[in-house]
């Protein structure tokens, strides 16, 4: 694609980067097929191509964001289904983060629209906070419904419907500190507990930290650690999404100064894939471009790491049916695609794909709650497909995505670390009956 900034926009950084990811464009609309709001809107604008343009228009003019361009970019999931289709490897990624910040610092976003995504960005990142909001959310949770006649509270409706019915308790195993690893040690790593995920489902963490102290890691869950910054970065806030990734970048260093570490462990793929962006997100912040990138490049997801473990083969069968959804963060964001499925079936189970797998579940962040219309629509689509395969369980990577398909689904929904846990020895997740 050809592009026309001047010189002097070039000498920004960011531009110049969005400019390299723009040329490679080839306009062939490939990616239109398999993108999940395009699929389900049909309108060019809400394709990958067509904000493509829109994003080139918006920068090389220098302009404020138009109420069209924010329209169509709140309406993209950053899924990424787009980038795996791309024949030209331009990676959408970047070009979309660069807009977000773009439309943050340009556009006055209507009073409840900024209401919603300030209430947002103050609750979710803050575990203490977010388990406050929850426990309010169900009290409040009968009169979702009522909230249905009135279209601008459609966010809050969102937010009480995805609340859970009870709030799980926090787990001693999953407390800031070291876990010794069971026989000789093999590794060292830290496991990043998460914010949403260490309230919503603090199973997973605990069954990650089982599952390796077991298997001859020793773990460490840093005091200091935060949100990995996924959630403000895909506002477009750069800033705060920065001052956390500073904050985490810090707590990992201390120990991969101190003790060392193997690997930086993560059981959420839409934290894995961010962090494991650092690198890019914090190039030109001096001082912490470096340990950035050393960061990204430790960083694992808990199925990578049990993979490069050589966890061995079990005979015994199980009787349930595993339906694998591999979260849009894992196979597009991480290209982490059939590494889980492996391990299921070397711990053996019996793992059915999904049809359209491809495809978005309609959680993707806090997506579901500020596009609920579109997130309800892609949420149905993924549990007719899941249905078609018959599962007992559904196994995913992601804990926004375990929120999202459990929200409509009547069969249990867990992380695929919970079911490798149980079968190496750890207890049965409590989601099954
Ligand atoms: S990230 Fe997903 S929703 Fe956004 S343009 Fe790409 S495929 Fe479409
Ligand atoms: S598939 Fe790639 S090159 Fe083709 S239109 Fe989409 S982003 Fe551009």
């Amino acid at each position: 694609m050809q592009t026309n900034f001047t010189i002097q926009q070039l000498s920004d950084p960011a531009i110049a980067h969005s400019e390299a990811i723009l040329r490679k464009c080839v306009h062939c609309g490939f990616c239109t097929a398999t993108c999940p709001t395009y699929q389900t809107l049909g309108d060019e604008l809400d394709s990958p191509r067509g904000r493509i343009y829109l994003i080139k228009d918006m920068l090389e003019n220098n302009r404020a964001a138009s109420e069209k361009t924010v329209k169509h970019i709140d309406r993209c999931l950053s899924c990424l289904s787009c980038m795996t289709t791309c024949p030209s490897g331009v990676h959408y990624m970047h070009l979309v983060d660069h807009a977000r910040v773009h439309i943050e610092k340009t556009c006055k976003r209507p009073i409840l629209d900024r209401v919603y995504r300030d209430l947002l960005a103050f609750i979710l990142p803050h575990p203490k906070r977010f388990r406050v909001a929850l426990y309010l959310a169900g009290i409040a949770k009968p009169f979702g419904k009522l909230l249905s006649v009135i279209p601008a509270l459609e966010p809050m409706q969102a937010m009480l419907r995805l609340a859970p019915e009870k709030i799980p308790g926090a787990t001693k195993i999953t407390r800031p500190g070291t876990k010794q690893a069971t026989g000789e040690k093999r590794a060292r790593v830290a496991v990043v507990s998460g914010c949403a995920q260490s309230v919503l489902d603090p199973d997973i963490n605990s069954a990650t930290i089982q599952l390796l102290t077991r298997f001859g890691v020793e773990v460490v869950v840093p005091e200091i650690e935060t949100c990995c910054g996924s959630l403000v970065h895909h506002m477009g806030r750069e800033k705060q999404s920065h001052q956390f990734a500073i904050q985490n970048i810090n707590a990992w260093m201390k120990e991969i100064d101190g003790e060392g570490l193997d690997a930086i462990i993560i059981s959420a793929s839409g934290c894995g894939t961010t962090i494991k962006d650092y690198g890019h997100m914090l190039r030109n912040s001096g001082d912490y471009a470096k340990a950035a990138a050393t960061v990204s490049n430790l960083t694992r997801d808990i199925t990578e790491f049990l993979y490069a473990l050589e966890l061995p083969k079990i005979q015994k069968k199980h009787e349930e049916t595993i339906a694998y959804h591999s979260a849009c963060s894992m196979q597009h964001g991480q290209k982490i695609t059939d590494i889980p499925k492996t391990l299921l079936r070397r711990a053996g189970f019996v793992v059915n794909e999904i049809p359209e797998g491809h495809l978005c579940c309609g959680s993707a962040g806090i997506y579901n709650i500020l596009q609920a219309k579109i997130a309800d629509k892609l949420k149905a689509r993924k549990i007719s497909n899941i249905n078609l395969v018959k599962p007992d369980i559904v196994a995913t990577g992601n804990i926004g995505c375990i929120t999202q398909i459990a929200s409509d689904l009547d069969l249990p929904v867990m992380h695929t670390v919970e079911l490798l846990n149980w079968a190496y020895g750890g207890e049965k997740p409590s989601k099954i009956k």
